[in-house]
């Protein structure tokens, strides 16, 4: 009898074994066995039994030992992990040993009678939360989604603190009684401990909680209540959307327009996108739910690929926070020569708001207490020597780190370069803002919300704990403090350099600088007392702070997406970013120019659809001592692109070159 089998390995074919026929009986696609490869024996799940192999039977090896006959995946499962492992251009048994967590198909000693514990396995909640009455609008939401028979996608556009997660419960509820099962899919789930405990509360007993932060034994424990049908509702990071739910019947994604949906490493997939997959799979519903929706949904919206709900006000009619521009340009505003990134109009908002009791929340993103250190006599600078970037200075305790690799070193009093001892820093760090507040507000209770100080779920349960409980008067933070969170204690929202994000060589630097205004702003005025948003800018007429600011979106999406269309970039072009890396940099580069030749040969020949930019280095051309290249394809059809790409791998697999080669389909980061 001969076996097929997929091996998580970089090669994108599967393989021909043998088995006696009374041992093959017991497998099915699905089931895991160990196989000879090379030299060594490796792990492989079953596809299936050819009734014949093109290579000599007499020649074909035979399977070592059945490990786990019952199958880990069922035939729909199959046919999403097919979809995921061709459309990513990725081989098969990677993709399962993505989905799947590894102690079930690598067992250590005895495979599936481990972990069968019964301590406090289902996600619970002993706290009471208020359960609402929907609202008009709300109810209009649910009735659509509940109603609808057709399985289009739902994108639920509603305004931050318009009650979303409201609508995803009651969706819920009514998926739950007609007994089928639905996944929500959150950004980071640590960042949502506030989201999981509402869900928790609301539907005890029935959750399971997926994330990186579990332990492989809990993982395990958390999958068995999925396949054994205890848990209803997964909740998870972007893995999650691999659950092997039953009788799916509503897949959540929250926040949809947050770019750590995409793994960006080995498998390079997006959860949101295949949300979608999955959901048409299934025939289960799909919701997206965004404040921000990201300019690809927003037009599967327009073009009516996709259902678009609208929230358009805050729960109770809160109006929106009322916001005001300052000119970082205008010296008179500069609250002291040292401080020219503090306003006098922000320090007086301050004021005011500390004096009426309220929270002011400030954002910046970026750690540390300088974006680097310089010598003032020879003007060297501190870079890593893995990767190609500065390293961060940091005061507290006194450091220079690199946010890639994370090397670190002391910080030195001389310069290595010169022996100077004059050395400066540059660029506005969470640090330093920490510090001057400190002076300027000695009264006021301060704290810090970022990745130096918070390290884990502890961390970040405590502050958001005495941010509720009005410990803190003043939050500064990164992105982090942008996530869903509702605070009602929040009056005053500050943004210190709301150009940050502007410049980056990203095409999606308008989309994330509007996010992330509209993301931070709505953090403001959440419950009675009406908020305030403070912009720091040195372009305060920049449209895309403009229509951020006066909430006008429409008026956001609609110029963004001229612009996408006229450079040919998604949502009208497809792209794939083939990312070349190896640690000599002229291998790396001989190896993507070869590439290109051959790509665009093909592209003249059969795929004039396809344009081929490129090669170039990488824009962060040196991380953790790998040199990186890359090459951008684009594209108006999908089909060219994806034959094209078939081609290619095809072809490298011939050429056994030492250069990695990664295709990175539907890319979100462009560095
Ligand atoms: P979003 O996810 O859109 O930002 P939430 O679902 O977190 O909004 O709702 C914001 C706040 O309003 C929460 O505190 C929630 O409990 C409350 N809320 C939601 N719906 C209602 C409603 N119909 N009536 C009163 N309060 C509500
Ligand atoms: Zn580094």
């Amino acid at each position: 009898m001969i076996v097929d089998v997929a091996i998580p390995v970089r090669v994108s074919n599967s393989f021909h074994y043998t088995i006696d026929d009374e041992s093959g009986k017991s497998l099915s696609r699905g089931s895991v066995v160990a196989v000879p490869f090379g030299s060594r024996t490796a792990y492989g799940f079953v596809l299936g039994f050819p009734e014949n192999s093109d290579v000599d039977n007499s020649k074909l090896k035979s399977v070592k030992e059945v490990l786990v006959s019952e199958p880990l995946f069922d035939e729909s499962m199959y046919l999403f992990l097919k979809w995921v492992s061709d459309y990513y251009c990725h081989p098969l048994g990677e993709v399962i040993a993505t989905a799947i967590p590894k102690p079930l198909w690598a067992p250590k000693k005895s495979p599936r009678q481990k972990g069968k514990s019964q301590s406090g396995t289902l996600s619970h909640s002993s706290s009471t939360l208020t359960q609402h009455d929907l609202n008009q609008t709300q109810k209009q939401a649910v009735d659509s989604i509940l109603n609808s028979d057709e399985t289009k996608p739902f994108l639920l556009h509603g305004v931050t603190g318009s009650g979303k997660t409201e609508v995803y419960m009651h969706v819920l509820s009514s998926v739950i009684e007609e007994g089928k099962t639905g996944i929500i899919l959150v950004p980071e789930i640590a960042l949502t401990p506030q989201l999981t405990q509402r869900f928790s509360a609301r539907f005890p007993n029935l959750i399971a909680v997926l994330h990186s932060d579990l332990t492989p034994k809990e993982r395990n424990q958390q999958w068995e209540l999925i396949t054994k049908g205890v848990a209803k509702i997964v909740i998870g990071a972007r893995s999650a959307i691999f659950a092997p739910l039953k009788n799916l019947g509503v897949i959540v994604v929250d926040e949809e327009h947050e770019t750590s949906f995409k793994q960006e490493d080995s498998l390079r997939y997006n959860a949101r996108d295949l949300a979608v997959v999955r959901a048409k799979l299934h025939k289960a519903k799909v919701i997206l739910g965004s404040a921000t929706p990201s300019v690809e949904t927003y037009q599967n919206a327009l073009s009516g690929k996709y259902n678009h709900l609208k929230l358009p006000e805050r729960v109770n009619r809160r109006p929106m926070p009322q916001t005001y521009f300052i000119d970082l340009k205008d010296k008179n505003q500069w609250f002291s020569p040292e401080n020219r990134w503090l306003s006098r109009g922000l320090v007086s908002a301050i004021e005011n708001t500390l004096n009426q009791g309220q929270q002011v929340m400030l954002y910046l993103n970026r750690l540390g207490f300088a974006h680097f250190l310089f010598c003032g006599d020879c003007g060297h600078t501190w870079r890593c020597k893995n990767c190609d970037v500065s390293l961060t200075y940091y005061q507290n305790p006194p450091l220079l780190k690199c946010h890639y690799c994370g090397v670190q070193k002391k910080v030195p009093h001389t310069c290595e370069n010169c022996s100077g001892v004059h050395l400066e820093t540059m660029g506005l760090g969470t640090e330093q803002v920490e510090k001057s507040l400190k002076s300027i507000f000695p009264k006021a209770r301060i704290s810090r919300m970022d990745r130096g100080v918070i390290k884990g779920k502890k961390d970040l349960e405590k502050i958001l704990d005495q941010i509720n409980q009005r410990q803190v008067d003043i939050v500064i933070g990164t992105q982090m403090v942008t996530k869903g969170h509702d605070f009602p204690g929040i009056a005053l929202v500050g943004i210190l350099l709301a150009d940050a994000s502007l410049n980056l060589p990203d095409f999606r630097a308008n989309e994330r600088t509007f996010q992330i205004i509209t993301q931070v702003a709505g953090r403001a005025g959440r419950a009675e007392v009406p908020g305030e948003v403070y912009i720091q800018t040195i372009h305060p007429e920049h449209p895309v702070l403009l229509s951020a600011s006066r909430y006008q979106q429409d008026e956001f999406y609609r110029s963004e997406l001229a612009a996408r269309k006229v450079f040919q970039f998604p949502p009208f072009h497809r792209a794939v970013m083939l990312r070349f890396q190896h640690s000599q940099p002229a291998k790396v580069e001989s190896f993507a120019y070869q590439v290109v030749r051959i790509l665009q040969k093909e592209s003249e020949k059969n795929f004039p659809h396809c344009q081929i930019l490129g090669p170039a280095e990488a824009p962060i051309s040196k991380m953790k001592k790998m040199y990186r290249w890359q090459c951008l394809i684009k594209s108006d059809s999908v089909k060219e692109l994806q034959t094209l790409l078939k081609l290619l791998f095809d072809w490298e697999k011939q050429q056994k070159s030492p250069v990695q080669m990664a295709a990175d389909v539907d890319p979100v980061n462009l560095l």
